[in-house]
C-alpha cells in the first residue's frame, strides 16, 4: 500500500517515493535541552513515532536521525538574544554541559514512558561542530556568506528560491515587518547566522574556527548532521509547524545552497498542542510536563491516546476533561484486551486490518484508524480474531494495551506526609497520624499500611 503524506513544500498529499526503497531516510528535529520538554513538544514526537511505526507496518525500513540541540538556539527566533543553554545554566547554577546532560536524560526517560521508539541515530550538535564548520566553509566558497561584527551570515538574496517552504501568510508577515531585527549590518531581514563570535561575552560553550572563537547558529546543526548521516537528499524531514518559516526554511537554504540538490523530498509538520487557545510554550504560562500528568493519575499513554484523537495537522486544545475522556477510552480498550486473555490469536480480521492500514497510509489519519479499532471491538468477530487485530494495532499505536500501567508517580509532598505519619504512629500519636492520613486523602491519595511500611496509592 502506498503511503501518502501532506508535503508542506508542494502543499499537497504526495506519495512517498524513497530514493532507495525499502529504506526511508528520516530526519526529525529534536529537543533543545535547556529545560524539560512540555506535553506540546511530545505531541510532535508522538506523531513522528506514528510515522516510523506506519512505515514499518507498510514494509519500509526507516532510518531515523534525531538531533539534540545542546548549543546555539537563541532566545529569539532570529539571531539575537542569549543562548538558551547558557540561560538554563544560569537559572540552575550548573554548567551548560550539565544542563544538557540532565535534560537529555529527562527527555529520553519521558520518551520511554510514552513508549516511543528510539531514533536509530541520536546526535548532539556539540559532537558535530567540525561538520558544521565545514558546511559553512562550503557555503562561503560558493559566495553565500558575509561577515558582520557578531558573526557570519547567510545571504538569502543569493538563493533564488529562498523561502519556498513558507506560505503566503508567512511571506506577508515578513513584508509587514513582523520580524524585527536589531543587527543593522544584516543585508536582508531573512539573512541568518551560520556562526556567531563569542566576542566579549563569557561563554561556556565555544570553539575555535577559521573565523575566530564562537559557536554555530542553530540551523546549521540540522543541515550538517542530516547530511552527515543520511546523505544530501532525505526522503522525509519532520518537525513542529513553527519550524516552517525560519528553522526549516533556513535548513533548506544552507543544504541546497551547498549541494545544489533538493534537501528533502517530503517536509512533514505537526500542528500545535494548544492550551487555552494559545500554543503551549515554555515561555508562556500553562507549561505541562509529562510528570505532571502522572501526579494527576494519568498514564503517559492516556495522553498519547488523546493525541491520536486529532489528526496531526489539526490543532489540539489540551484540557483535563479531554484527557479524562482519553483515559476512559483507553481503559475500555485495555479491558477488551483483558477479556480476550484466554483466546488464542486467530486470523479473520483482515477487513479491519485493511481499514486501519488504509487510514494510516492516508496521511497518518489516526482518528480514522482508531475508529476502525472501535468498530472491530463492537463487531461480532470471534475473540481470537479481535485479539490478532489488537496485537497489530498495538504494534503501531503503542498504547500499552498489553501491559499493566505503571503506578502513578507519588508526588514529593505526599511522600513527606507518609513519612511524617509513620513517625507519628511510631510515637503512638494516633490522632496526629489520622490527621495526616486525612490530609493525604484530600490530596487524592490513599495510605496503604503493609508489613514493609506505608505507601500511597492513587485514589
Ligand atoms: P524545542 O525543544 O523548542 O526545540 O521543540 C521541540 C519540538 O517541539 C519542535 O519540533 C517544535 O516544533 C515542537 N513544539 C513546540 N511547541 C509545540 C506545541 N505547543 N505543540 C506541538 N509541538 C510543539
Ligand atoms: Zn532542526
Amino acid at each position: 500500500m502506498a503511503l501518502r503524506l501532506y508535503n508542506s513544500l508542494t502543499r499537497a498529499k504526495d506519495e512517498l517515493k524513497p530514493s532507495a526503497p525499502p529504506k526511508v531516510s528520516l530526519y526529525t528535529c529534536g529537543p533543545t535541552v535547556y529545560n524539560y520538554q512540555h506535553v506540546g513538544n511530545y505531541r510532535t514526537y508522538i506523531f513522528e513515532d506514528l510515522l516510523v511505526r506506519t512505515l514499518n507496518l507498510l514494509g519500509y525500513k526507516p532510518n531515523r536521525v534525531m538531533n539534540i540541540t545542546d548549543v546555539g538556539h537563541l532566545t529569539s527566533q532570529g539571531d539575537e538574544g542569549e543562548d538558551k543553554m547558557e540561560v538554563g545554566a544560569a537559572r540552575e547554577g550548573k554548567s551548560a554541559w550539565d544542563i544538557a546532560k540532565f535534560y537529555t536524560e529527562a527527555f529520553l526517560t519521558d520518551c520511554r514512558s510514552l513508549g516511543l521508539l528510539e531514533a536509530d541515530i541520536l546526535c548532539k550538535a556539540t559532537d558535530h561542530i567540525a561538520e558544521q564548520i565545514a558546511l559553512v566553509q562550503k557555503l562561503d566558497a560558493k559566495g553565500f556568506v558575509y561577515k558582520t561584527a557578531d558573526g557570519l551570515y547567510f545571504d538569502t538574496a543569493k538563493l533564488p528560491d529562498y523561502g519556498k517552504l513558507m506560505t503566503k501568510e508567512h511571506l506577508e508577515g515578513l513584508k509587514s515587518g513582523a520580524r524585527v531585527e536589531a543587527n543593522e549590518e544584516k543585508r536582508h531581514i531573512t539573512d541568518f547566522a551560520l556562526w556567531k563570535f563569542s566576542g566579549a561575552a563569557k561563554r561556556q560553550m565555544e570553539w575555535d574556527s577559521p573565523w575566530g572563537k564562537g559557536f554555530p547558529g542553530w540551523h546549521i546543526e540540522c543541515s550538517a548532521m542530516a547530511m552527515r548521516f543520511l546523505g544530501e537528499t532525505l526522503d522525509i524531514h519532520c518537525g513542529g509547524i513553527d519550524h516552517v518559516p525560519v528553522h526549516h526554511t533556513n535548513e533548506i537554504a544552507q543544504s541546497e545552497g551547498a549541494t545544489g540538490k533538493p534537501f528533502a523530498k517530503i517536509w512533514l509538520h505537526g500542528e500545535f498542542l494548544l492550551m487555552n487557545n494559545a500554543k503551549m510554550a515554555k515561555s508562556a504560562g500553562g507549561f505541562i510536563k509529562l510528570a505532571d500528568l502522572g501526579e494527576k493519575g494519568f498514564s503517559p499513554y492516556d495522553y498519547k491516546y488523546l493525541c491520536y484523537t486529532a489528526h496531526y495537522r489539526k490543532q489540539l486544545d489540551f484540557t483535563w476533561e479531554s484527557l479524562e475522556s482519553a483515559k476512559t477510552a483507553r481503559r475500555r480498550l485495555k479491558e477488551s484486551v483483558a477479556a480476550l486473555a484466554g483466546e488464542a490469536p486467530k486470523p479473520g480480521c483482515a477487513e479491519y486490518s485493511e481499514r486501519f492500514k488504509a487510514a494510516l497510509a492516508d496521511d497518518l489519519n489516526a482518528p480514522a484508524a482508531l475508529a476502525a479499532v472501535w468498530d472491530a471491538m463492537k463487531s461480532d468477530l470471534p475473540g481470537g480474531s479481535k485479539k490478532t487485530f489488537l496485537e497489530e494495532v498495538e504494534a503501531v499505536l503503542a498504547l500499552g494495551l498489553f501491559s499493566a500501567d505503571a503506578e502513578a508517580a507519588v508526588p514529593a509532598e505526599v511522600v513527606v506526609l507518609i513519612a511524617e505519619r509513620s513517625a507519628a504512629k511510631a510515637k503512638k500519636e494516633f490522632a496526629q497520624a489520622d490527621r495526616i492520613r486525612k490530609q493525604i486523602e484530600d490530596m487524592g491519595w490513599l495510605v496503604k499500611d503493609g508489613k514493609d511500611g506505608s505507601k500511597a496509592v492513587k485514589k
